[in-house]
């Protein structure tokens, strides 16, 4: 960030708040940002285009984007007044975050986790509040609900499978959070579908949960920016109030309808990544020195010691890009991997015991 003196100051508090950024490197393997290696089916694209020419693009989208909402209301089984849609889950999470926390109001999360709760949380003016994760990362219930039970968050944030570490919380721990808030419980499910179960079945009309989703891993869909709630319809109305009007475009509302079409694809290709993830765990483990973490997600941490970062740019050498974490909280030595297509994965397993040699020697 510049140093120099602008014109006008930012508000003071967000001085507090640092950047979020992912070093984008040029190389060949890019498994550092948890996107699909796979695109949508070419028919889902043409069969998009051509509702999108037939769109009078003079007119605004509409604004409760109703025939996105019915169509993921049906899949989900879940009744449409539950589902709020907006770009990308980051402005889901931002919108719960401006409707239910800001000045004088917290949040609690679970570190290390996926470091936009916090980050949106302190933009907001929310105050953030951090709960320890055992040490298999899973969150310590107990310890959570005795920070709920002193502090009564407004939001307490869970996010199953967990970035980065692929940690899937037990039904239970959702349940326990549940009976303990005041407020909401808002489970971040980006990775849900490589997940072995959902907290979606848990959310009532007259409950606390909220479940997040997105488009931009197992719908291959990033680049368009999609992502959902599933919510009691109080929560979902208050979010509509909240959002800018006609925030959604109709490209992306039209994409969104489209791709649930296209479900059996779309489970075709979770089922691969899966099967590549447990291959990439094994291997992982098998390398002298690398400590892979159990994962519910397309994405796999490992760690790798004091030299994370002298591996990580090693990797870089080698033509393959993964996320650095050993800056983060509790992740000394530790890296993550984006699960790739099986080319890609092996790319990656070579790369690795090539920089492990080359930074050990
Ligand atoms: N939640 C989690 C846990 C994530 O890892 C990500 C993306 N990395 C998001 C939400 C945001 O996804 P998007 O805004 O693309 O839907």
């Amino acid at each position: 960030m510049s140093t120099r003196a602008v014109p006008v100051a930012p508000r003071d508090d967000l001085g507090l708040v640092e950047g979020y950024h992912s070093p984008q490197v040029d190389v060949s393997v890019r498994l550092n940002t948890n996107e699909s290696p796979y695109a949508p089916p070419d028919e889902f694209v043409e069969r998009w285009l051509a509702e999108l020419r037939a769109t009078p693009l003079n007119r605004y989208p509409d604004r409760e984007a109703r025939d996105l909402r019915a169509a993921l209301a049906q899949q989900l089984g879940q009744p449409p007044e539950r589902i709020f849609c907006a770009n990308g889950s980051n402005e889901v999470l931002q919108t719960l975050l401006l409707a239910y926390a800001g000045y004088e109001r917290r949040a609690l999360v679970h570190e290390p986790t996926y470091a936009l709760h916090s980050h949106i949380a302190r933009i907001t003016g929310t105050e953030v509040l951090v709960a320890e994760r055992a040490d298999d990362f899973s969150i310590d219930t107990d310890a959570a609900c005795d920070v709920i039970a002193d502090v009564q968050p407004t939001v307490v944030f869970a996010c199953s499978p967990n970035n980065p570490t692929g940690t899937v919380e037990p039904r239970e721990t959702i349940r326990a959070l549940i009976d303990a808030a005041q407020g909401l419980v808002v489970v971040d499910e980006a990775y849900g579908e490589f997940a072995p179960h959902s907290a979606i079945d848990d959310v009532r009309d007259d409950g606390r949960l909220v479940v997040v989703r997105t488009y931009s891993k197992v719908w291959s869909m990033a680049a368009l920016r999609l992502g959902f709630a599933v919510a009691p319809p109080w929560v979902v109305d208050q979010l509509d109030e909240v959002v800018l009007p006609y925030h959604l475009p109709a490209a992306t509302q039209i994409a969104g309808r489209i791709a649930l079409e296209f479900d059996a694809e779309m489970r075709d290709r979770v089922a691969r990544l899966v099967s590549e993830r447990e291959r990439l765990f094994a291997a992982l483990g098998e390398i002298d020195g690398v400590a892979p973490y159990p994962s519910g997600a397309n994405f796999v941490l490992f760690r790798v010691g004091v030299r994370a970062h002298a591996v990580w740019r090693a990797l870089v050498q080698h033509d393959v890009l993964v996320r650095d974490c050993s800056g983060w909280p509790n992740l000394e030595g530790c890296l993550r991997v984006t699960v790739g297509t099986p080319d890609e994965n092996d790319a990656f397993l070579a790369a690795l015991r090539a920089a492990l040699t080359e930074v050990a020697g």
